[in-house]
């Protein structure tokens, strides 16, 4: 029986690696049959960011990534809050110094740090050296039963080495003299990492780890601390590590949004971004790219995920989000089109919002695009593309005798229909010995502000005439005037 678990600890928002390995855990967990567990890792009270437990139980769910134990839900194996745990973790850690496996370490801040200090201005490994784990069970009685504050800390055997088997990369092994002796229990009383993760892997019923892969320097002490408990390791599977579209170096703010919650506001949808996590790192074994989260579910399998770094494709994303667009009912792209219309301070009317749904569903790659393309649907426009200008409203005098015989054509038009519209402009082209270009660009600028958009005609009939004819006037009056506001696209 398949159980596996994603364990954040809240530290910040829901960052796509992250999400990609909560991703990895579910399709492993749906595609068994098995269950899918959310633990978080919160013993790191100065790491703690209030914000960040929601912020990731919102992201896991707006990806559709259900846990079936857990925060809210529940379970027959909680709490699912480390911090809830820590009398568990304490019985625990005192079980291994009774066994041997552990002792308490009564150094102080102040000597760690001198020790520091001396290994490095004498070229040493920094560590610690173990000095109390070579106390006389006297000395440490004495000083347990005086109270001296004390952490506890893993005895890491000092000869041989620790193997373990990544599912992945196979046999990874560690000499024990590289190791640690690492701190299990805080001094406040609270784990570490290591023993809270190993603890709870185990009293979860964990049977697979899947995590990144910046956890392998970890991995040996795990398996050190399930030996010592006389427990069997799950089996390991560390993710590859994911890097900037340069492949320079690890995925960074710098490279543009990097957390759940900053693809989604940019309007990217949930099964783009699933899809497209999916395939980083993991592939279904052709060159199929576009795979519901069904085939996901049916398809994934930890064979066929690499080991090799992944660059994070910004560009795929992109266009992978525009292929779901097209796929999504009018109804709900409509409704998302309304509310960012409106976040972004605008009132939408319905009829609109369903025109430019329409008229802009093959062209865009982000929900927000609807808005940011369109927005001539929410308001006249104020400035105008400067290229545009430059190359379309130029020499004024003639671009405003066009688009005032234009004007008076369509204000006439009994019919206001893209075939009608299309068959009076080209007449008045032929009339006046112009390409049609000379009249369909300068009225695409006054109309929308922008040189760019879906076919002219149809998007002339979606405004309508009383809105056409109002922003022709107001495209011929400020070019008279002289007032022609210019902004530049970004
Ligand atoms: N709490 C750790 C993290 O934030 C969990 C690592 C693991 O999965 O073992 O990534």
């Amino acid at each position: 029986m398949v159980r596996v678990r994603f364990a954040p600890s809240p530290t910040g928002f829901l960052h796509v690696g992250g999400a990609r390995t909560a991703l990895y855990n579910w399709l492993f967990a749906r595609h068994h049959g098995g269950t899918f567990i959310l633990r978080i890792e919160d013993t790191d009270r100065t790491r703690y960011v209030p914000e960040a437990l929601e912020d990731i139980k919102e992201g896991l769910r707006w990806l559709g990534l259900d846990w079936d134990e857990g925060p809210d839900v529940g379970g027959p194996h909680g709490p699912y809050f480390q911090s809830e745990r820590t009398e568990l973790y304490r019985k625990k850690a005192q079980e291994l110094v009774e066994k041997g496996a552990a002792y308490p370490c009564f150094c102080t801040a102040e000597r760690l740090a001198e020790l520091r200090a001396l290994q490095r201005a004498t070229g040493q490994r920094t560590g610690y050296d173990r000095r109390c784990r070579n106390l006389t069970p006297e000395e440490r009685e004495e000083k347990l039963r005086r109270g001296e504050p004390h952490v506890i800390r893993l005895k890491v055997p000092l000869e041989g080495s620790t193997a373990f088997t990544d599912r992945l990369r196979g046999k990874i092994v560690y000499e024990n003299r590289e190791l640690e002796d690492i701190i299990l229990l805080k001094s406040d009383g609270f784990p570490t990492y290591h023993l809270a993760n190993v603890v709870d892997d185990h009293e979860m019923g964990i049977t697979h780890v899947m995590r990144a892969d910046e956890w392998i320097p970890s991995t040996p002490y795990h398996v050190i601390l399930y030996r010592a408990f006389g427990w069997d390791p799950p089996e390991f599977a560390h993710l590859p590590v994911i890097l900037s579209p340069d492949g320079k170096g690890k995925l960074s703010k710098r490279h543009g949004a990097t957390s759940v919650r900053e693809f989604q506001k940019a309007g990217y949808l949930p099964d783009a971004l699933v899809n497209f996590l999916a395939l980083l790192g993991w592939s279904p074994g052709d060159d199929r790219e576009l795979l519901s989260r069904e085939e996901l579910i049916q398809l994934f399998d930890l064979d066929r995920v690499g080991t090799r770094p992944v660059q994070f494709d910004y560009k795929k994303l992109e266009w992978m989000n525009g292929e779901y667009i097209r796929k999504t009912p009018d109804p709900v792209l409509m409704e998302e089109v309304r509310r960012r219309a409106q976040a972004h301070g605008y009132t939408p009317d319905e009829q609109d919002v369903r025109k430019l749904v329409h008229l802009l569903k093959e062209r865009v790659r982000t929900l927000e695009q609807f808005v940011a393309y369109g927005v001539y649907f929410f308001q006249d426009p104020e400035t105008y593309d400067a290229k545009g200008v430059r190359k379309h409203f130029q020499p004024a005098e003639e671009v405003i005798s066009r688009l005032t015989s234009l004007r008076s054509r369509w204000a006439s038009l009994s019919d206001w229909t893209e075939e009608t519209l299309e068959s009076s402009l080209r007449a008045l082209a032929d009339e006046l010995g112009v390409k049609a270009g000379k009249l369909i660009h300068p009225v695409r600028l006054a109309l929308t502000g922008f040189t760019v958009g879906p076919s002219l005609f149809a998007l002339v009939e979606a405004l309508g005439r009383e809105r056409t004819l109002r922003r022709l006037d107001l495209a011929i009056e400020r070019l008279q005037k002289g007032q022609v506001e210019v902004n530049t696209p970004s």
